[in-house]
């Protein structure tokens, strides 16, 4: 079956971009960018202006939507607990759960 792909964030920037791939990806979803092109291309554009946008198949959208809108309401990007698994608001530097340490 061919996959179809929705886009579902529009990063700020590349960093962003990446850092948001990667946070998806460690929870097995799919995620391929778009946009970066114009970062090489054109050169004299400042980082702050090129938008990335993230993409998911369409069978992934409903939990990378989800895990986008923690990330967003964090303001910066979750992390799990090493001990319990939990996952954790960036503001939180203890694990809300089992009081582990944030690594
Ligand atoms: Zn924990």
């Amino acid at each position: 079956m061919e996959i179809s792909w929705v886009r579902v964030y529009q990063a700020a920037n590349s960093l962003e971009a990446h850092s948001l791939k990667g946070m998806l990806e460690s929870e097995q979803i799919e995620v391929t960018l778009s946009g970066e092109s114009l970062s090489a291309g054109a050169g004299e554009l400042p980082m702050d202006v090129v938008q990335v946008c993230l993409w998911v198949p369409e069978t992934q959208v409903t939990r990378a939507r989800a895990r986008l809108k923690a990330y967003e309401a964090a303001g910066e990007v979750e992390w799990q607990c090493p001990d319990c698994r939990e996952w954790n608001s960036g503001r939180f530097e203890i694990c809300w759960q089992c009081g582990g340490e944030k690594p």
